[in-house]
């Protein structure tokens, strides 16, 4: 088919998401999606030396900034479009964003997970009015079968990170951050698959070219950061990490963005499942937040002292707090193993 030929593809790669369009994303999902506080920490900004604020996505629905661009993706759809659904398929955030976002819309959704996926994240699903469709041992089984439902149904297919619009979907953020604090000098963004580091990075540069865009992986399956070091998109060997929203590669047939997160890096932070652990107790003991270990590996980083000593970072300093669906005993036990 035309859209295989690499002629098309390299173009595709060339049109990348303006500041623009971050904001028509924004007049797009105003009505949809929450606008976050922007929270100064007293004992970080001490940590740091710097002022340090926290920007908490915890507080949109599902817990995730990723009802952002969930909803900038299917408001972007055409009529006949949401008229025939979507399709997603993820275990845990994106699938329950794209789910929430679509029953405010009123469009059917699909979500595709493997037998494996436990049974209380399916009914999560469901609950949120999705059609949950289990099928496969693998991740891979359960992948191959929502793209022959998405032909079969002529569903659209919403990525999880890859994708334009769920990119400047993402990007909001980062308008809401200079509104709030115009001087923002740093940010520290949650990095997996690159979605929500593309659009914060490129808005923020795009607002003042001078802001530092700090990508924080973890130490046991940084996906980017590998693929940003061999210079193109690579696999990495499936683990278990407390950042388990941060697990998964970032697509061997990558088109946009492992392209913008390496123009727009400075720098890439890995933290030890070790230091998220302590930074989600931490964040629970002094913030009073509740946060999944992938909201919480920003406050990781600048906690372990990974980004030098105190002063040495330019401030404000942001912290993108990412997500909070955290289990309640997952956390207990962070917070049991890392007492004061
Ligand atoms: C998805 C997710 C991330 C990573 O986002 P990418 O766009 O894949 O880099 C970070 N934190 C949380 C809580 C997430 O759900």
């Amino acid at each position: 088919m035309s859209d295989k030929q690499p002629t098309i593809s390299s173009r595709a790669r060339d049109i990348s998401p303006s500041l623009t369009d971050v904001y028509l994303a924004r007049r797009r999902i105003a009505q949809t999606v929450n606008r976050t506080p922007l929270v100064r920490s007293e004992r970080l900004s001490r940590l740091a030396g710097a002022e340090v604020y926290l920007k908490l996505e915890t507080v949109q629905p599902t817990g995730t900034f990723k009802v952002r661009g969930a909803a900038n993706k299917l408001l972007s759809l055409t009529e006949a479009e949401k008229n025939r659904g979507v399709i997603a398929f993820s275990t845990g955030n994106h699938g329950r964003a794209v789910a929430n976002v679509a029953r405010d819309l009123g469009i059917n959704a699909v979500v595709c997970l493997s037998e494996r996926v436990p049974a209380f994240r399916v009914q999560a699903l469901r609950d949120l009015g999705a059609e949950a469709v289990i099928y496969g041992r693998s991740q891979d089984e359960a992948y191959a079968k929502a793209l022959e439902i998405r032909d079969s149904r002529n569903l659209t297919m919403v990525a999880p990170f890859d994708d334009p619009q769920v990119i400047c979907g993402q990007g909001t953020l980062a308008l809401e951050v200079f509104e709030d604090l115009p001087t923002t000098a740093t940010v520290l963004i949650p990095l997996s698959g690159g979605g929500l580091f593309s659009g914060v990075a490129l808005a923020a540069k795009a607002i003042n070219p001078k802001v530092s865009a700090i990508g924080v992986s973890m130490e046991v399956a940084p996906a980017m950061v590998r693929s940003l070091e061999a210079g193109r998109p690579v696999e990495i060997e499936e683990v278990d990490s407390l950042a388990d929203a941060l697990l998964g590669g970032i697509g061997l047939d990558n088109r946009y963005t492992f392209e913008l997160t390496k123009r727009h890096i400075d720098k890439a932070v890995l933290v030890s499942e070790d230091q998220i652990g302590r930074a989600m107790a931490s964040a629970f003991r002094f913030e009073r937040l509740c946060l999944e270990g992938s909201g919480a590996v920003g406050l990781a980083a600048l906690e372990s002292g990974l980004l030098g000593p105190s002063g040495s970072i330019p401030g404000p300093i942001v912290i993108v707090v990412s997500g909070g669906n955290v289990d309640p005993d997952l956390l207990v036990e962070q917070i049991k193993n890392y007492g004061p």
